[in-house]
């Protein structure tokens, strides 16, 4: 974890390691099947600065609640925090055109602004966004360096933007900044992207399904926006989407979601899974109306866990704040 920022330099404590656990005799780098390991947490107080209309669901309160759940001793013990750093431009441009970066970067600079009906900006969103996008990329490169599996805790989410167009409450499209990123490195050929958010991940699906090395796996709620996401939307033969209606039993999509990752790694070992982790297909969710319980996060995560490469799961959609911290606590606890 060279370069990371000082840690503890808030006043507030976001960044503040809890207690380490002792060293486990033979965990080396490639000891993803081992049992408990640090989990690496990234975060950024810029993240929370980040704010679009009053009363709009994608709000600064996820991340602080998220922090509190996280806190607690029966969980923080197995956890370091790191403060997510920038992306840089280079790291951006792989997925947006630079003429786009610049958008966001000046209309945060206006003061913010309207990009999409559900999507807006203010004075710190561009931070907040630079700081979302660069917690995925280092958290790559540091499981691929063996570190260990990441959660980032961040916003703006990403899942819904595309090459050119924020969209669903997301500017920069996180995790396809990630999986360029581990792409970029002479060791990684073969990524997969597992999203349960509730939502399908449209931006992500447009921007990798010409890219055989990307595998694109989405469980959503259909109909719901965006509207995409059919079956038959397969890419290059590389995206796999699981549309389904609301209201069936929470096993049923877990069941359809693993089947579907199944398929898309018969034959294709994945050397890095990447993970779009809303938490919004999670019953009572406001926004949708899937009816997952915290334990079925468990359920995927040791799944996807058993592929034996690393795991990053970046903060989309969740918004129902119990709902949120009892599913990000999960699926931590189960990546550790
Ligand atoms: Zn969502």
């Amino acid at each position: 974890m060279e370069n990371d920022e000082p840690r503890g330099a808030n006043d507030d404590g976001w960044y503040q390691d809890p207690p380490r656990r002792a060293p486990v005799a033979g965990r080396g780098p490639l000891a993803y099947h081992a049992g408990a390991m640090t989990v690496h947490v990234f975060a950024h107080e810029a993240c929370l600065g980040h704010e679009m209309t009053p009363g709009h669901p994608e709000r600064p309160a996820r991340l602080t609640a998220i922090r509190e759940e996280l806190a607690d001793p029966g969980v923080a013990a197995g956890l370091v925090w790191h403060q997510a750093p920038e992306a840089s431009r280079a790291e951006l441009e792989r997925v947006h055109p630079a003429f786009y970066v610049d958008h966001i970067r000046d209309l945060s600079a206006a003061g913010g602004g309207v990009l999409d009906p559900d999507t807006s900006t203010n004075s710190r969103s561009w931070a907040a966004a630079l700081r979302a996008a660069g917690a995925g990329v280092r958290a790559v490169a540091a499981a691929l360096d063996g570190e260990g599996n990441a959660f980032l805790a961040v916003r703006p989410p990403g899942h819904h933007a595309l090459a050119s167009h924020a969209m669903g409450f997301c500017l920069f499209n996180n995790v396809v900044v990630a999986a360029r990123a581990a792409l970029a490195r002479d060791d990684v050929e073969r990524v997969l992207i597992v999203d349960w958010d509730v939502h399908h991940g449209n931006g992500t699906q447009a921007l990798v399904e010409r890219d055989p090395a990307i595998r694109f796996v989405s469980l959503h709620q259909w109909p719901l926006y965006p509207g995409t996401g059919r079956a038959g939307e397969r890419g290059v033969g590389n995206v796999w989407n699981v549309p389904r209606p609301p209201g069936l039993a929470p096993g049923s999509y877990v069941r359809d979601l693993l089947a579907a990752v199944g398929e898309a790694t018969s034959g294709w070992r994945p050397q890095l899974i990447l993970i779009s982790a809303g938490f919004d297909a999670m019953r009572g969710d406001p926004l949708a109306g899937f009816t997952l319980e915290a334990g079925h996060y468990l359920e995927l995560s040791q799944r996807l866990r058993e592929f034996g490469v690393p795991l990053v799961a970046m903060l989309e959609g969740g918004y129902d704040l119990a709902n949120l911290r009892a599913g990000v606590r999960t699926t931590v606890e189960a990546f550790g």
